[in-house]
């Protein structure tokens, strides 16, 4: 059906599962790690339509990919999907803490400069610091917080500001992400796989499985499963509708 946001290009079985991710899913968001691998991810993705790959840079590896900023930003402008972007706050990557926000200010000022892309956003442990720079940059296009892990205060200070949620199975799984979920604007909420780092019952999730949050979705907003969907498309085009001014 529809995932927003998947690292495509890092299952073990990538190319074997490419053409049925292609048929299964109306729009698969083929988020990298680094410019270098969306160069070479676009080319082996290019033939499939429903396929899209957004250009990043991963914070947690910031440290070993910061010579490849200039190009990340260089490469903006070649598409409508910038993510994995973000800033991670766990103490594990608090060396690199100044080093991911400056680069995630000079995306987010691209975008803005390119007249706003869609970004697929990490926030885990920094979500204040990640709000603030999107504040910072309102026309940055639309921001997509992805598996968001914040307070209720900072999802509410997220929605005001416009932000887009895409959620998992992972975070249905939890009391918390299930909060979380249940304040998401309808409008504003896609599904997401994470895979190939997501699993459940020590299962790889795939693409088109992360539709399978449905069931859960469906009793939280009190609607039947065909609404469900009938929304998430909705809120696809929407967004896709969107991309057309930038
Ligand atoms: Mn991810």
């Amino acid at each position: 059906m529809i995932d927003m946001h998947t690292h495509l290009d890092l299952y073990p079985d990538a190319l074997k599962i490419i053409a049925k991710v292609n048929k299964d899913n109306i729009f698969t968001l083929a988020v990298t790690t680094s410019p270098r691998a969306w160069s070479a991810t676009s080319k082996v993705f290019e033939n499939y339509k429903n396929i899209y790959v957004s250009v990043g840079l991963h914070p947690e590896i910031v440290e070993t990919k910061a010579n490849e900023v200039n190009l990340l930003i260089d490469c903006i402008k070649n598409t409508n999907f910038v993510g994995e972007v973000g800033i991670d706050g766990s103490i594990r990557f608090s060396q690199t803490l100044s080093l991911q926000t400056s680069i995630f200010e000079q995306v987010l000022r691209e975008c803005e400069a390119q007249n706003g892309k869609v970004i697929s956003i990490h926030s885990r442990g920094a979500e204040s610091n990640v709000l603030d720079l999107i504040e910072k940059y309102p026309k940055c296009g639309i921001p997509i917080l992805h598996w968001f892990s914040g307070t209720i205060k900072e999802l509410e200070r997220a929605t005001k500001l416009g932000c887009w949620f895409s959620v998992n199975q992972q975070m249905i799984n939890t009391k918390k992400g299930l909060s979380l979920i249940e304040k998401m604007p309808m409008n504003r909420l896609l599904p997401e796989s994470d895979g190939p780092f997501t699993m459940i019952d020590k299962k790889l999730i795939y693409p088109w499985e992360a539709i399978n949050i449905i069931n859960e979705i469906s009793s939280l907003w009190n609607l039947r499963e065909d609404d469900v969907l009938i929304q998430f498309k909705d809120n696809l085009k929407s967004l896709l509708n969107q991309t057309e001014s930038f």
